[in-house]
């Protein structure tokens, strides 16, 4: 006799009919990824830490500039540069971004270059003081001064070649755009250490703090063939300094480790990274090539358990805003007080002063504001990724991604060292406390010379950038709709 209560065989075949209507179609973007050595050919100065006395004394592993070029269904385009290198130019993105506009019509905005802050690559900065036909400076004061031309020189000739590299695996990319899908999920990775430690006197030292604030979510976009399931690149991110060594051999420390045992544990692929907001994130342990390595593959691992991780479908439509945000500086020195500091016994302080000093000269009065580069990527609901310019800290993550994933539906990717590496790019708390991200540092000269510290309203200032500019792409997407 047949029970009234059907059984579960039952139940599920009915479950089964109904879900028997075929899946929605994958949304079909193009994309195209190209991965570029730009290791030097000869020994160079390298960047990272002012204590180097010389040029560089070995290879340890090739530097790699990657392009991936992604088209919507709409035909929108969008250009992510990474550089195995210690920042980006300001001047480099301005000629590149010249290269995107021109030849390929790519608005300022889908135009995204982010460094990987590796200590252990090239000098790439040349100091270009203010004001008009001033000569540039090399920025390393241990170039001895018979040897600052050469130096110039070589950076020159170095960035040219750079140059010519970046453009043409974007051309490249754009060419070979092929049909994909893409997908996002996130995994963790444990390496980085929040390295500002309170000392007993109330100042701060960089020391490793475990108990500090990070951000260990290591984001992944993968992109897959048209069918979905042969991955071809991943761009991956995290929020720690590429200082584990600082040795005299060129490598890209542990990013470079990490995308090199990727795409070797993944025949075919490019892996690119993206710095997150690690201005004040150390890997640890250091100073030891093991460690490095350990790094590397730890971080590799994430990247695989990211993808093994349920990854989510990404859909558009892209749409992409950059804007040059005024930053104002906290109140300059007086030449007087300069006057003063340029008799320092501390050399850093010392030349410090002296730039300030030429650059008053020159000017008549010290910068007020420096533009920091803003920008805010939409891949649809699916995913929004916000990159700042210079050194980023972390407190910047954590509040963006609370911010902006009350705002926006899907997943938040925060990104320092985008577009110009300037300097760090404090918050207003590290202003506060103050220590080397959020004062010290600025008296390292860079591509330019700042004044003094931030004013502690860079962090509003910035955030409320990132909103404006998210504001905007949420706009201009409901107004589109019918
Ligand atoms: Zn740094």
């Amino acid at each position: 006799m047949q029970p009234l209560i059907p059984t579960l065989a039952v139940l599920l075949s009915i479950a089964g009919s109904t879900s028997a209507a075929p899946a929605p179609a994958p949304y079909l973007w193009k994309a195209s990824a190209v991965s570029t050595t730009i290791t030097p050919d000869k020994p160079m100065w390298m960047a990272g830490y002012a204590s180097r006395t010389g040029p560089s004394e070995g290879v340890r592993q090739d530097l790699h500039a990657k392009t991936l070029a992604i088209e919507d269904a709409d035909g929108q385009r969008l250009v992510i540069v990474t550089l195995d290198l210690i920042g980006v130019p300001r001047s480099l993105r301005d000629a590149i971004e010249k290269h995107t506009t021109e030849k390929h019509k790519l608005p300022p905005g889908s135009l995204l270059i982010n460094a990987s802050h590796t200590h252990s690559g090239p000098m790439i900065r040349i100091y270009e003081p203010r004001g008009k036909n001033r000569p540039e400076q090399v920025i390393s004061s241990k170039v001895a001064p018979e040897n600052e031309q050469q130096v110039l020189d070589e950076v020159r000739a170095y960035s040219a070649q750079l140059m010519e590299k970046i453009t043409a695996s974007i051309d490249q990319s754009l060419a070979t755009l092929t049909p994909a899908q893409l997908k996002y999920s996130f995994a963790r990775c444990g390496f980085s250490m929040n390295r500002r430690t309170r000392k007993p006197d109330g100042t701060f030292k960089n020391f490793p703090n475990p108990e500090g604030s990070v951000d260990q979510t290591v984001p992944t976009l993968q992109v897959y063939d048209a069918i979905g399931e042969n991955l071809k690149s991943v761009l991956f991110g995290y929020a720690c300094h590429a200082t584990t060594l600082g040795d005299m051999q060129i490598h890209g420390d542990w990013p470079g480790y990490a995308q090199q045992y990727f795409e070797t544990d993944h025949p075919g692929t490019v892996a690119m990274f993206i710095n997150g907001c690690s201005g004040d994130q150390n890997p640890y342990p250091r100073r030891k090539v093991e460690y490095m390595e350990r790094h590397g593959r730890a971080m590799a691992t994430a990247i695989d358990a990211a993808i093994f991780a349920n990854p989510v479908p990404v859909k558009g439509p892209l749409r992409a805003l950059l804007e040059w945000t005024p930053v104002a500086y906290d109140t300059p020195p007086t030449k007087a007080e300069l006057l003063e500091r340029q008799k320092s016994k501390d050399h850093y302080e010392k030349r410090y002063a002296t730039f300030l000093l030429d650059d008053l000269k020159h000017n008549g009065t010290l910068a007020k504001s420096y533009p920091v580069p803003v920008q805010v990527i939409r891949f649809g609901d699916s995913l929004t990724l916000a990159a700042i310019g210079g050194e980023v800290v972390i407190d910047y993550a954590h509040r963006l991604k609370k911010e902006l994933g009350e705002k926006n539906k899907g997943a938040i990717w925060i990104a320092g060292y985008s577009n110009d590496v300037m300097c760090y790019t404090p918050s207003k708390r590290i202003i506060e406390e103050g220590g080397y991200e959020g004062k010290t540092s600025m008296r390292y000269v860079r591509s330019t010379v700042h004044p003094t510290n931030w004013s502690p309203a860079i962090e509003d200032t910035l955030v409320k950038k990132v909103h404006q500019l998210n504001d905007q792409l949420n706009s201009a997407r409901s107004n589109k709709k019918p």
